[in-house]
């Protein structure tokens, strides 16, 4: 599995993010708890990711496992639906967690400014459900990998490591 050698902090968890809820839908608009996690975005932080455990969408789409700022400095992603019990199955853990991994690599990729993959494997193919996130990898393909080093090269010289 790949993996991106940055340190994480792990900050508390935000209240339940209530300007977001849209009663209609019954569920929450990803886009203002995406602004919500770019407001609070230390500086000392290279990316923020935010967690949700709430259903997000985007109003055109029934729903997204995550949103990000293209090139920015915040993401976000729900685990709702990437739980096998939201599909009335049984709880699994380790899988739930192989998603969530997936998905956060690929909101990672586009804050580095990396955009969807026609490849098959590649995290950055978009998946509009969750066999499409358990049919690609959690490893960027060879195009993406190398766009992505130099995205973190630059940043390494900017942040003066
Ligand atoms: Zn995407
Ligand atoms: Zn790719």
């Amino acid at each position: 599995m790949d993996t991106i050698n940055i340190p994480v902090r792990v900050s508390s968890p935000i209240e339940n993010p209530v300007y977001a809820f849209d009663p209609g839908r019954k569920q929450y608009y990803s886009t203002k708890i995406l602004r919500y996690i770019v407001n609070s975005h230390r500086d000392s932080a290279l990316r923020t990711i935010g967690i949700m455990s709430v259903d997000i969408f985007i109003p055109i789409l029934t729903y997204v496992f995550g949103e990000a700022q293209l090139d920015g400095k915040a993401a976000i992603v729900s685990g709702a639906r990437l739980k096998q019990e939201y599909y009335g199955l049984k709880p699994d853990k380790h899988l739930y967690l192989e998603r969530l991994f997936k998905e956060v690599m690929h909101e990672l990729g586009h804050t580095f400014g990396l955009t969807h993959c026609e490849l098959q494997h590649c995290v950055m193919r978009l998946s509009n459900n969750v066999a499409g996130i358990d049919k690609k990898t959690a490893n960027f393909c060879e195009n993406h990998r190398e766009q992505l080093l130099i995205k973190l090269k630059e940043l390494e010289i900017q942040y003066g490591e």
